[in-house]
């Protein structure tokens, strides 16, 4: 299957592994999106990991919107997130907001005796209370170096991101079968035709490679293409000059610019960038927005009041 995988990306153009990785991920999106939001087992991956990492996040974000149009299934996730996140705040806070509630319930500073919650009677702080009582309270409850760092622990994710541990395995397997099919004579021709290896790919299976002459094939194929892509540069920026500028452009140095990012960082790896940068903006300015009627009406409730 590896192979098969393989020998179809070599005639595909861009890095193969890359194009496997990718398909993967698209695969793995659809599938988590379509049909697994509230399947334990993967709910349960993404509770040890505290989330995605930051770009598997976005990108859940970017799909959804791009394939549904829609945020539900990243709201699903994200709200189970956040009452986990909240009820370790809250357990944190408990004791010292009820400290604080016996102590004061007598005097002239007003502690609201709040409602109660899952973790306990919690009471809301007031401003009455003076900055240094506070701080000397807190001492007192906490009674440690760092009073937080423990919480910290907590709040941190126990696993990485799944989808990047799967797709760094899928990424190890496809290099392996990579070096051990070029034994093959015709998956290796399959192999030579192909665009090559990005960098960060070829730096990854030289490690793989035990065989002198597949070192040697491997970097030999990664000279010629790159030689290819450097001569297709120089002509690119030449034809930039003045003097230059009438001379015929052709497609692979109009393409070498973009291909050379594509070599040194490997392929693209994110689906809907605009997508993702215009409606980030676009909830920052909505969220905005609701903060400032939000103030406004506390403005106008207290007026009344
Ligand atoms: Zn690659
Ligand atoms: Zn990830």
């Amino acid at each position: 299957m590896i192979y098969m995988n393989l020998k179809s990306a070599f005639k595909k153009g861009g890095c193969p592994v890359c194009r496997l990785l990718r398909e993967q991920e698209e695969r793995y999106f659809f599938n988590l999106l379509y049909e697994n939001v509230n399947d334990g087992p993967t709910r349960g991956l993404i509770i040890s990991s505290m989330g995605l990492c930051s770009y598997h996040a976005w990108e859940l974000q970017a799909r959804e919107l791009k394939e549904w149009n829609d945020g539900l299934g990243t709201g699903i996730i994200y709200e189970d997130l956040a009452g986990r996140v909240l009820n370790e705040l809250s357990h944190y806070l408990s004791p010292l907001k009820q400290h604080l509630f016996e102590k004061y319930k007598d005097s002239k500073i007003k502690i609201d005796a709040g409602h109660k919650t899952d973790t306990g009677r919690t009471c809301r702080w007031k401003s009455s209370l003076p900055g240094k009582y506070l701080l000397k309270i807190i001492k007192a409850v906490t009674k440690k170096k760092k009073p937080s760092e423990a919480l910290a622990g907590r709040l941190s994710p126990e696993k990485e991101c799944h989808i990047c541990k799967s797709l760094n395995q899928s990424e190890e397997a496809y290099l392996e079968w990579l070096v051990s099919g070029l034994s093959a004579p015709l998956f290796r021709e399959a192999y030579l035709a192909s665009g090559g290896l990005c960098l960060p790919h070829l730096r990854k299976i030289l490690k793989f490679v035990e065989e002198k002459w597949a070192a040697y094939l491997l970097i030999d194929k990664a000279e010629r293409e790159l030689k290819t892509l450097d001569n297709n540069l120089k002509e690119y920026v030449r034809k930039h000059a003045w003097d230059f500028r009438f001379e015929p452009k052709y497609p692979e140095e109009q393409a070498s610019w973009i291909r050379a990012v594509a070599f040194f960082a490997g392929e693209y790896r994110g689906n809907a960038a605009d997508t993702v940068i215009s409606t980030r903006e676009k909830a920052l300015f909505d969220y905005s927005r609701h903060s400032q009627h939000h103030s406004k009406d506390n403005k106008e409730n207290k007026s009344l009041r």
